[in-house]
């Protein structure tokens, strides 16, 4: 991905940039990402606090997961779009809609998580490291590197 990589919302209220490459791409086929979403999957970057720039007005919204973590999604105050997430289990990072960016032409998850809720018709890129739930973070993490080195990137 081109870096410094531009974003927003459909109204325009709330733009953002990315200034780093992002720590990992993933896709999340849980059923509470297929409601959040109203699709199939939700697609995120997670990418270090201080290389997300975000500006515009947002609302916030906070789970606790089942496990008991807390969630926090923010979303343009405007039209409502989902812009990122901050987590407990990710700390000092954010978890940014990738589908938001500008250009989406090179947006490709590097792993999918809860493959168990996965749509039938859905099917994964050859290689592709997938996780039936969650995995450790850092094992997670390794396997997205793993994946980005084979091809290349
Ligand atoms: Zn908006
Ligand atoms: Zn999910």
């Amino acid at each position: 991905m081109k870096l410094p990589a531009s974003g927003g919302c459909q109204c325009g209220g709330v733009t953002f940039t990315i200034t780093a490459d992002p720590i990992m791409h993933y896709a999340c086929h849980c059923h509470s990402c297929q409601k959040r979403t109203g699709s199939a999957f939700s697609m995120g970057f997670l990418v270090m606090e201080e290389s997300f720039d975000v500006s515009g007005e947002v609302t916030a919204w906070s789970r606790t997961s089942d496990s008991g973590n807390t969630n926090t999604r923010y979303s343009c105050a405007g039209c409502g779009n989902i812009i990122y997430g901050l987590g407990d289990t990710t700390p000092g990072m954010a978890k940014v809609q990738s589908g938001l960016l500008d250009d989406t032409s090179d947006v490709e998850p590097e792993l999918h998580m809860w493959t168990c809720r996965k749509q039938p018709w859905v099917t994964l890129p050859a290689g592709a490291p997938a996780f039936d739930k969650e995995a450790d973070a850092m094992e997670m993490l390794q396997a997205a590197l793993d994946y980005r080195a084979a091809r290349g990137g």
